[in-house]
C-alpha cells in the first residue's frame, strides 16, 4: 500500500470541488510524494519529466492534468497515453474512467494490439475524448486515418523506460508526428537511461524534472 500519511492533501491544488469530492469518494485523501512534486506543475501546464518507482502512484500524477484540461463538450481525442502493455494500458484506462466524472461523460478507449482492428474501429468512429494504448496500434490507426490526435492538448509517455526496452523508439517518434506541437508532454519512468533522457530533450518542451530515487 502506498504511504500517503505524510503527504499534502489534494484540497492544497487548484482541482475544481466536483473533482475534490471524486478523490475523497475514491479514497484518495493525500498525495503521495510523486503527486505532490508532479501535480502543481503539471496543473500549470508544464511539460514534466517524473521518475519514480512502480507504485508510487504515478497515474494520478497524470490522469488528473489531462482530465483537468479536457473539454467533454468537444467530442475528440484531447489525450493520449502511450504504455508499453496492454495490461499497463488496461490499468490506465480504468484509473482515468474512476477519476472522470460520470456526469461529464467523457469517454476513454483503449487501443492496444493483439485485439481485432474492427471493434477498435467502431468505437473510434464513435468518438472518444482520452485514448490510452500501445504506440504500435496507435500509430496503426494514425495510418489508416481512423484516428487524428489535431485536437490533442495532452501526451502522456507512461513507463517511458520499458517502452524504449520493448523497441517502441520508432512508433514513439511517429506518433509524436501525428500530435500538435502545441501540446503538454509528461513523462513518466520507474528508472532514467540515457534512451528515456534523449527522448525527453527530443520531444518535451523546456520540462521540469522530478526524480524521486530515494526511498518513500
Ligand atoms: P505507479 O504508476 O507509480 O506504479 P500507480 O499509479 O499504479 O503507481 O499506483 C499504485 C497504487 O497506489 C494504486 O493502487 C493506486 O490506487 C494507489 N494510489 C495512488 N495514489 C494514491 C493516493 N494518493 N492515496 C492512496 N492510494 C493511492
Ligand atoms: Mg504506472
Amino acid at each position: 500500500m502506498t504511504d500517503t500519511t505524510s503527504g499534502l492533501a489534494f484540497s492544497e491544488l487548484p482541482l475544481a470541488p466536483a473533482v475534490l469530492d471524486n478523490l475523497q469518494r475514491l479514497g484518495y485523501d493525500r498525495m503521495t510524494p510523486i503527486q505532490a512534486a508532479c501535480l502543481p506543475l503539471a496543473l500549470a501546464g508544464r511539460d514534466l519529466i517524473a521518475q519514480a518507482k512502480t507504485g508510487s502512484g504515478k497515474t494520478l500524477a497524470f490522469a488528473l492534468p489531462l482530465l483537468a484540461r479536457l473539454d467533454p463538450r468537444r467530442f475528440e481525442v484531447q489525450a493520449v497515453v502511450l504504455c508499453p502493455t496492454r495490461e499497463l494500458a488496461d490499468q490506465v484506462t480504468q484509473e482515468i474512467r474512476r477519476l472522470a466524472r460520470a456526469e461529464d461523460n467523457i469517454k476513454t478507449l483503449t487501443l492496444c494490439g493483439g485485439a481485432t482492428m474492427r471493434p477498435q474501429i467502431a468505437s473510434l468512429a464513435h468518438g472518444a475524448h482520452v485514448v490510452v494504448g500501445t504506440p504500435g496500434r496507435i500509430l496503426d490507426h494514425l495510418g489508416r486515418e481512423t484516428l487524428a490526435l489535431g485536437a490533442l492538448n495532452t501526451l502522456v509517455l507512461d513507463e517511458a523506460d520499458r517502452m524504449l526496452d520493448m523497441g517502441f523508439a520508432d512508433d514513439i517518434a511517429q506518433v509524436i508526428q501525428h500530435c500538435p506541437r502545441q501540446r503538454q508532454t509528461l513523462l513518466f519512468s520507474a528508472t532514467y537511461p540515457e534512451g528515456v533522457s534523449k527522448l525527453a530533450g527530443r520531444y518535451l518542451r523546456d520540462p521540469q524534472e522530478v526524480k524521486l530515487t530515494e526511498r518513500h
